[in-house]
């Protein structure tokens, strides 16, 4: 019995150990320790994915350049992809050496297209006359979903670099909403650049919400927003909800403020959808 009892004792360590060498090793484990109904132990392989094969995008050359598959929506030459938000008449913003400067008086822009979830680029220069202080010192907007002349998803544009204000009314707040997780801001009459990920909410058919939208922004290559859930849209006045609409447009916004005009340049976008 006892003889037995270690034989069967030695054995089992044989297996164990073959079967612990096998693993460190790489090597096939078939066939040691095994039987019919003991399902095959993992491989590498079983973890690997090998479609779908992601289409080929060039980068753009430098940091100026937009990547291949852009839908460019503003290339320092033309407003021909936006109207005015209001009336859906050509955008009058003025357009002079490549860049886009706001024409307060005439109200927001808006794209023609519109769109869903996306990945945006766009920069912005607060001049460097700025005056003002507060909301009223280079106040702008990117409506990352426009749902009326003056209605939307709002990521603030302001000029942050040393003006107070409410801190999720600040540049790289999500208006209202959600508060920048760090200020990287430049001073007034250098050029920044947002880069966000929009993942826009959606509907049931009876107009309850769906899904959230969600938002993840850079500020100058800086995290400021990272997949943030959106309330709703954003309001100066009263608290955030949603209300159902199906694709929109991308709006900037003409703020009241008297401050001098901010400008846009190098805006591209890449749908997601
Ligand atoms: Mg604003």
């Amino acid at each position: 019995m006892r003889i037995q009892f270690s034989i069967f004792f030695v054995t089992s360590l044989l297996v164990i150990g073959a079967s612990r060498y096998a693993q460190q090793s790489g090597a096939p484990q078939a066939g040691v320790g095994q039987s019919a109904s003991t399902p095959a132990a993992p491989k590498p392989e079983d973890t690997e994915m090998w479609e779908p094969v992601p289409k080929v995008v060039t980068p753009g050359v430098d940091c100026k350049a937009p990547p291949s598959d852009a839908i460019i929506l503003f290339d320092g030459r033309n407003l021909d992809e936006w109207v005015s938000a209001k009336d859906k008449s050509p955008a009058k913003w003025i357009v002079a050496d490549g860049v886009l400067t706001v024409k307060k008086g005439v109200g927001s822009i808006e794209t023609k297209q519109r769109f869903r979830n996306y990945q945006l680029h766009i920069e912005w220069k607060i001049p460097a006359n700025i005056t003002g202080s507060g909301q009223a010192r280079g106040n702008s907007g990117v409506f990352l979903a426009s749902t009326g002349p003056d209605a939307g998803y709002e990521l603030q544009v302001l000029d942050s670099y040393n003006n107070q204000t409410y801190v999720n009314g600040m540049a790289g707040s999500i208006y209202k909403q959600a508060i920048p997780l760090v200020n990287p801001s430049c001073k007034p009459g250098e050029w920044q650049k947002y880069d966000v990920a929009w993942t826009a909410p959606t509907f049931n058919p009876e107009g309850s919400l769906k899904t959230p939208a969600y938002v993840t922004v850079f500020f100058n290559g800086v995290l400021v927003q990272n997949h943030f859930e959106l309330k709703g849209d954003t309001r100066y006045i009263g608290q955030p909800s949603y209300k159902k609409h199906d694709s929109a447009p991308i709006m900037l916004q003409a703020h009241g403020d008297p401050s001098e005009p901010i400008s846009f340049r190098n805006i591209w976008l890449r749908k997601l959808d």
